[in-house]
């Protein structure tokens, strides 16, 4: 899913000027399946675009009159020297221009509400779809896209149906009227004003292409220069560039593409522009043929044709020309939008990899039983990360995993949520499988402390109802005190209400745990799961949060994965984890005699994180 242009990936070099077959290939394949799914979204507002045609209609009927009522002006006011009726067809002509522009005034109005509520049902049919997808897509998914998606391609779709869509109605309305309008008057004349339509596909199509290709290259800067300006000035990409002095190649690097940007910006908007030259010249052959035959016709063989009529044939095949060409021009912005829907049809087409099944148990009076059986588990199809993991942890105790980094030990308690599901064997929450849980009550039932604690950018009050919303002031106090952060409040001077700054990073990596902790507290669920932080913590902060994390352990289901040897002795058992198998378990006195792993570990890590 790498963010390409609408479409397809990046473009190529500078100098192409036409589609390369990769982008051909790219193109948006425009089925009928994709136009029903299109139009699908139009539907609930059939009444509003009825409304939207009959403005069009009108307008352009109006819009044509001007060029109608030039023969009048001259053929019955001018030449026959009659004042009131020149007065007259003026006025006539100045009203209608005036009555089609304010129907255009209520056709943008009506245009734009469609729009807003059609972009309004498909941001939101995004979101709901994207927020139940599974943690793996999260992980696999640049974010930058994921966000393009909801944002700019959204923003695209308005676009396309207030101009688009329009647009390929209005000039296709316009250009029947100005035909019937030419054919009714004179058929000979509009035969030859029509005839060298052909020729003005030559320019708009090579223009067309030109343009097209453009805006890839374009949409594969733009995706370059977001790129760059999300990893360089997010908070922690900032910390990253400035602890490693890479302000001036960052700087470099930000300037060499910006550079790039404005080379394609002065291209984009020059493109086409030899073209219009030679479709000016095309367009002005029209009237001068029509001056031309007209003149023969009325000189040579006494047509009933007027001066009017003639000057109203050119003002007409004026009229008719700009949506012929405008039609011929659309075909870019069509595919562009053909493009933007298929990208956004992408995603809301994804799977959702994990989800309550059809009757799904909600868990009624939980009590905490979680069983792994023989669980084989991998991220990726050939890399099997567990590998026959069996245990059970019964309600009230506590189990302590241990292991290696990279062991698989965070991958062992994502599955107990289901972030991710089981290859073979089984997870089971009160010896029912968590596959046949419905997935909302499960998640009811087990909190989770991770590694790399999330606060929200608000307050320290927002943080804690984001676990419960109807959380009273004591509640939320007791919790603070049993995290062992209500000190650390109570000495802020906003207490509850102090602003814990961007994704909390204006607190301290302790602080920011302990709140989570109370977080998790407020949720109350029947299973703890903690993943102990491996960077270490000051030795106050972390005997603040041994101290509150222990009477956790000893009086509620929890899981822990360990790192320090006092959460370790807290737990009721132990199991060490390597290479994504169980290979010993037992208590700290068992294990740490018996010349394995935990005793390696023992001697390696815990002991000196102790002293
Ligand atoms: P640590 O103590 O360092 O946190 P861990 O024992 O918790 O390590 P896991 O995070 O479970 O280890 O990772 C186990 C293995 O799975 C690692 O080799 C890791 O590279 C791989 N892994 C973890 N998450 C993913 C993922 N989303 N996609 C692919 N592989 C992953």
């Amino acid at each position: 899913m790498a963010g390409g242009g609408p479409g397809g990936p990046h473009g190529g070099p500078f100098t192409r000027g036409f589609m390369t077959e990769e982008e051909k290939a790219n193109q948006p394949k425009v089925t009928p399946e994709l136009l029903k799914r299109v139009f699908a979204y139009l539907g609930p507002y059939w009444k509003q675009l009825v409304l939207v045609l009959i403005c069009i209609a009108i307008s352009s009927v109006l819009n044509m009159m001007p060029s109608i009522l030039t023969g009048k002006i001259i053929d019955d006011g001018l030449l026959k020297q009659d004042m009131r009726a020149l007065v007259f067809y003026i006025v006539l002509s100045l009203a209608t221009t005036l009555g089609a522009s304010l129907i255009g005034v209520a056709e943008s109005y009506i245009n734009t509400w469609i729009a807003q509520h059609i972009t309004y049902d498909m941001r939101n049919q995004m979101f709901k779809h994207l927020q139940r997808m599974s943690q793996r897509f999260f992980t696999s998914n640049n974010q930058g896209d994921i966000i393009t998606r909801m944002t700019s391609d959204i923003d695209g779709v308005e676009r396309v149906i207030t101009s688009t869509f329009s647009s390929i109605l209005s000039n296709s309305l316009t250009l029947v009227v100005a035909l019937v309008a030419m054919y009714h008057r004179n058929w000979i004349l509009a035969t030859i004003g029509i005839i060298i339509v052909p020729l003005f596909t030559i320019p708009t199509r090579q223009a067309g292409k030109k343009r097209w290709s453009l805006t890839q290259e374009s949409q594969a800067y733009n995706d370059e220069i977001n790129g760059i300006l999300n990893e360089t000035l997010s908070v922690s990409g900032q910390l990253l560039v400035k602890l490693f002095g890479r302000e001036d190649k960052e700087y470099h690097r930000y300037r060499k593409v910006n550079r790039k940007m404005i080379r394609l910006n002065i291209k984009e908007s020059m493109a086409g522009r030899w073209f219009r030259v030679v479709l000016t010249t095309f367009t002005s052959i029209g009237p001068m043929l029509i001056y031309l035959v007209g003149g023969v016709l009325m000189m040579r063989y006494d047509s009933e044709l007027t001066v009017g009529d003639i000057s109203v044939m050119v003002a007409l095949l004026g009229r008719m020309y700009m949506p012929v060409n405008s039609l011929l021009n659309i075909q870019v912005d069509w595919m562009r939008s053909m493009a933007l829907f298929s990208r956004i049809f992408d995603y809301l087409d994804m799977p959702v990899e994990i989800q309550s099944k059809e009757g799904a148990i909600k868990l009624q009076a939980p009590v905490g039983d979680v069983e792994f059986k023989n669980v084989y588990f991998a991220y990726e199809e050939d890399r099997m990360i567990l590998k026959d993991i069996s245990f059970s942890l019964r309600a009230g105790r506590s189990i302590a995993i241990v292991g290696p980094s990279g062991s698989g030990k965070s991958t062992i308690i994502n599955l107990i949520p289901r972030l991710y599901d089981v290859k073979s064997g089984s997870v089971t929450f009160d010896g029912v499988d968590v596959r046949d849980i419905d997935l909302e009550s499960l998640r009811a039932q087990i909190g989770v402390v991770s590694q790399e604690t999330y606060l929200f950018n608000g307050t320290i009050r927002d943080n804690l109802l984001y676990a419960k919303d109807d959380a009273t002031e004591a509640e939320m106090i007791e919790a603070c005190k049993k995290a062992n952060i209500y000190d650390f409040i109570s000495s802020q001077e906003d207490g509850l209400d102090t602003v814990v700054g961007n994704r909390g990073l204006k607190l301290s990596g302790g602080e920011k745990q302990r709140i989570s902790i109370a977080r998790l507290l407020l949720k109350d669920p029947t299973i703890f799961i903690f993943d102990e932080a491996t960077s270490a913590l000051d030795s106050i902060s972390e005997s603040k949060i041994q101290e509150a994390i222990d009477p956790i352990i000893k009086s509620r289901t929890s899981i822990l994965i360990a790192h320090r040897l006092s959460t370790i002795l807290a737990a009721d058992e132990i199991l060490v984890v390597k290479d994504g198998q169980i290979v010993e378990r037992g208590s700290h006195k068992e294990l740490v005699s018996a010349g394995g792993v935990y005793q390696e570990l023992y001697e390696t890590q815990f002991s000196k994180a102790e002293e």
